[in-house]
Order: C-alpha cells, then sequence, then structure tokens
C-alpha cells in the first residue's frame, strides 16, 4: 500500500507494547472489497493472546489510573494530534481494507480525532459531589474512579471513529482497554494503537488483539478482570455478549443496529428534506447504524419528494474509494450485497416499485436504489437494511407517521423535516429512538450524546455524559465529631 509512513502499516497484535503474531502462528487474510485484493494479513489470535492482553492492561492499569488527570489529557490530546498529522495515510489505509470513499474516511479520522480531543478535555471534570447531610455530624461526598480493565468490540462500518469513541473516554477517566477491531478492517485499528504508542501512552494501557472473534469475545466476558465491555454491532451479537457478561456482573454499553426513519411532513421544505436525506441515506453506501432505514412521505408531497429524490440517487457516482469522484463505494463483502438483493426483491414482489438503481455490479458495488409504494410488510420496513436501499413510504397523517416511526424493535436515530412549531415538539417527544434529527440529516458529533433505546442498546458515547459508562462511582460517608 502507497502510505507516506509505511511503518503504520501493522500486521500483528499489539499486547503490553509488543507487536506480537497469533501462538500458533496463524494468520486472516484482509482483503480490499472494491478489489478483493488481499492487501495483508493479521494474527488469527484467541484465548491466550486475549488472556495475555487483558493482563498486560491490569498490569498498566495502576500507574496510569494514578496520573494526573491533566498529564493523561496531554497524551490524549498528542495522540489526537498526531491522527491528524497522519490523517492522509490513515484515510487511504481505511479506504483501502473498508472501501469508503476517500473524502468519507479523511472525514472519519477528523472525526474519530475529535473524540480523543473531546475526552481529553473532559478527562479534567470528572468532578464529584458533596452532599449535603440529614445528620449534622456526617459528611457526604462522591467521587468517580475509574471501572479498571475495560474491553472493546467494534465493528468495520467506522473502522477508527467506534475505537476512539471507546479508548478516547477509557484513557480519559483512567482506565486501561483490550480492543477487538472488526475482522474486515484491522488495520485501521492498529495504526491507531501505534500512533498512541507514538503519543507516549504507556505499553499495556491499549491492546489490540486481533482474529477468532467468538474465542475473544468469550475470553473477555469470562474475565473477572474486565469489568466494564464496550460494544458496537449488531443486536443478536450484542445480546450474546451481554448475556455472556452476565457471569462476571460487568458494566456493558452497547451501540447496535438502528431502523431509523426518515419522515417528510407537507409543511417541509422539500429541497433541504432531499438533501438530508442524502446524507442520512447514502453516506458509508448506506452502511451506517443510523442511516436512514425507511423513508415516510406525507401523501401531498410524496411525488414531489420522490421525483427530486430520485433524480439525485440516480446521479450519484458509484465507484473504488479511491477514486476522486466516487460518492458510494463498495459495500463491505457479498453477504452485505445479498442482503440488499433480498430486500429488494422482496419489496418488488410486494408491490413496490424500482424508481432507480438496483443493480448488482460486479465486486461488491451496487447501484443505490428508490422503492415507491414500499408498506410496512416488507422486509426492509423491519430489518435494517444497511446498503444504497431507500424505501418510500405514503403517509396521511402526523399521528399516523409516529405510529410507523416507533413500530421497531429499534430505537437509534430518527429524523423529520417540518416547518410547524408545534409539531417539532409534539414528535421529536413521541419518537421513542435515542437520536432526533430535526430539519437534519447527520446528528453525529463528539459534543453530542450517541446511543439509542429499545434494541439498539445502552449508554451514550460522546459528550459529557459518554465519560459515565467508564466510572464508578463511590460514595464517602465520613463522621467528623
Ligand atoms: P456485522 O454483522 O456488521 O459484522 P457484528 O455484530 O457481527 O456485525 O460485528 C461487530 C463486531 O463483533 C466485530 O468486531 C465482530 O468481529 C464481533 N463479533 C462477532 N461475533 C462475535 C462473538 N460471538 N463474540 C465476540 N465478538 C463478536
Amino acid at each position: 500500500m502507497n502510505l507516506n509512513d509505511s511503518s503504520l502499516f501493522h500486521s500483528q497484535c499489539l499486547i503490553g507494547g509488543q507487536w506480537v503474531d497469533a501462538d500458533n502462528g496463524q494468520t486472516d487474510n484482509i482483503d480490499n472489497p472494491a478489489t478483493g485484493e488481499i492487501i495483508g494479513t493479521v494474527p488469527r489470535a484467541g484465548t491466550a493472546e486475549t488472556a495475555r492482553a487483558i493482563s498486560a492492561a491490569e498490569q498498566a492499569l495502576p500507574e496510569w489510573r494514578a496520573r494526573p488527570a491533566k498529564e493523561r489529557a496531554a497524551a490524549l490530546r498528542r495522540w489526537h494530534d498526531l491522527m491528524l498529522t497522519h490523517q492522509e495515510d490513515l484515510a487511504r489505509l481505511m479506504t483501502a481494507e473498508q472501501g469508503k470513499p476517500l473524502a468519507e474516511a479523511r472525514g472519519e479520522i477528523g472525526f474519530a480525532a475529535s473524540f480523543l480531543e473531546w475526552f481529553a478535555e473532559e478527562a479534567r471534570r470528572l468532578y464529584g459531589d458533596v452532599i449535603p447531610s440529614p445528620n449534622p455530624a456526617n459528611r457526604l461526598l462522591v467521587i468517580k474512579q475509574p471501572v479498571g480493565v475495560c474491553a472493546a468490540i467494534t465493528p468495520w462500518n467506522f473502522p477508527s471513529a467506534m475505537i476512539a469513541r471507546k479508548a478516547g473516554p477509557a484513557l480519559a477517566a483512567g482506565c486501561t482497554i483490550v480492543i477487538k477491531p472488526a475482522q474486515q478492517t484491522p488495520y485501521s485499528a492498529l495504526a491507531m494503537a501505534d500512533l498512541a504508542e507514538r503519543a507516549g501512552i504507556p505499553a499495556g494501557v491499549i491492546n489490540v488483539v486481533t482474529g477468532d472473534a467468538p474465542a475473544i469475545g468469550k475470553a473477555i466476558t469470562d474475565s473477572p478482570v474486565v469489568r466494564k465491555l464496550t460494544f458496537t454491532g449488531s443486536t443478536p451479537v450484542g445480546k450474546l455478549l451481554m448475556s455472556q457478561s452476565a457471569q462476571t456482573m460487568k458494566k456493558v454499553s452497547m451501540e447496535l443496529g438502528g431502523n431509523a426513519p426518515f419522515i417528510v411532513f407537507e409543511d417541509a421544505d422539500l429541497d433541504k428534506a432531499v438533501e438530508g436525506l442524502m446524507v442520512a441515506k447514502y453516506r458509508n453506501a448506506g452502511q451506517t447504524c443510523v442511516c436512514a432505514n425507511r423513508i415516510f412521505v406525507q401523501d401531498s408531497v410524496h411525488d414531489a419528494f420522490a421525483e427530486k429524490f430520485a433524480a439525485r440517487v440516480a446521479a450519484l457516482k458509484v465507484g473504488p474509494g479511491h477514486k476522486d469522484d466516487t460518492q458510494v463505494g463498495p459495500l463491505i463483502d457479498q453477504r452485505a450485497v445479498d442482503k440488499v438483493e433480498k430486500q429488494l426483491q422482496d419489496a418488488q414482489a410486494r408491490g413496490g416499485r424500482l424508481v432507480c438503481g438496483g443493480e448488482r455490479l460486479e465486486g461488491n458495488f451496487m447501484t443505490p436504489s428508490v422503492i415507491a409504494r414500499a408498506t410496512p410488510d416488507m422486509l426492509c420496513f423491519r430489518e435494517e437494511t444497511f446498503g444504497p436501499m431507500a424505501p418510500l413510504f405514503r403517509f396521511s397523517t402526523e399521528e399516523e407517521a409516529i405510529r410507523l416511526a416507533n413500530d421497531t424493535e429499534f430505537g437509534l436515530a430518527a429524523y423529520f423535516y417540518t416547518r410547524d412549531l408545534g409539531r417539532t415538539w409534539r414528535v421529536s417527544e413521541a419518537l421513542e429512538y435515542g437520536m432526533v434529527g430535526i430539519n437534519n440529516g447527520h446528528v453525529s458529533t463528539c459534543e453530542a450524546p450517541f446511543g439509542g433505546i429499545k434494541d439498539s442498546g445502552l449508554g451514550r458515547e460522546g459528550s459529557k455524559y459518554g465519560i459515565d459508562d467508564y466510572v464508578e462511582t463511590k460514595y464517602l460517608c465520613m463522621t467528623v465529631d
């Protein structure tokens, strides 16, 4: 791969400051989803290597936890700076293993780094409390302490940002961490860990183990040393890891699947709604958990909206991520393409009309599609598509839109467009979702709390709330006379 600093490309795990292979020497191939070309290998590590990574994190904990927050903050800040210094290399690495257009990959590196900066700032504001006591002899205090060794299991759709959003608050709070990146995208994680070392973050504070996901996951959940598991990925795997974590009563946070409604009311600015939907639907080729999944458009503006939207979708440029004009890259693998294709076929079999796109191209590419006359009996109503397909559903009243939007077990992000103030509040309060975009198709930012309800998960990442998951609240009751 063509990198300015080729030493950022690592094919080994990082455990206790050592770059190491799997004990048995086995490896997994990592491919480029745009070409199928093998770009390298990483160790196929499992239980034993994970146990060593957990021990390394445990050994590094006392010294890291004892550092003044200001020093931990300075190290995080240096890590942030190094990510930006190496933004271009990190972006190229990401596009090669993940497929997203380079412009989006550069954007993700900036987004990832923003969490390191944010939590460097938050590290110094881990305030406790002094509580007025009902007994004059007592003083009641609350202090916040790091939970200890944490583990993060992360997905392939945001290979860097999901790590920064977890390692940032963990390190800020004084925790150490073992990271298991997605099988498809280990190189972004390993390059980040290299930069953390260069930033002066001590050996063992960050460890990265690649390989056998169920074995690594089990070693993490079974370990009483790991006090917290933070996971981003699919709902079934999240539920499995949560149940496995019950045995050791870990703190867990779960960022799981979504099934985002995108509602266009008749009083909306249609051009802005189209603009917002393009971002909410087609970013990362539709492979984000906050992607608009079901688009509800009110009767009187439905056809005008559909026409404007389909014209924009048909004009999207599909291609490999490294090409400058690409707007929609490949999907991550054939399984992802199969899923979208199945939803497209199901929708058409149930009376949906394919307005544009839907073509399966060579490799993992697919042309972005729009389906009109979508109905709630279709797979695309119930399941997260995770691909570039946009089903349009008609509705007539506000109540109906809210009912349809909430008719899912998921509750991550929702979006709606309106210019009516009363409706803005009514709908915001009625939507059973953790995040709501109002006249806005892109809500994620390090300053705001990201997370879902219902089957979309537990906990919030980013923002002033994001560090809560990495600290324990300890109450001190002191008698002073
Ligand atoms: P996706 O289907 O989008 O890949 P997953 O939930 O399968 O989503 O993957 C998210 C992360 O969970 C990845 O790092 C993956 O390797 C990991 N993972 C998958 N299955 C397990 C498991 N049984 N135990 C632990 N981690 C797992």
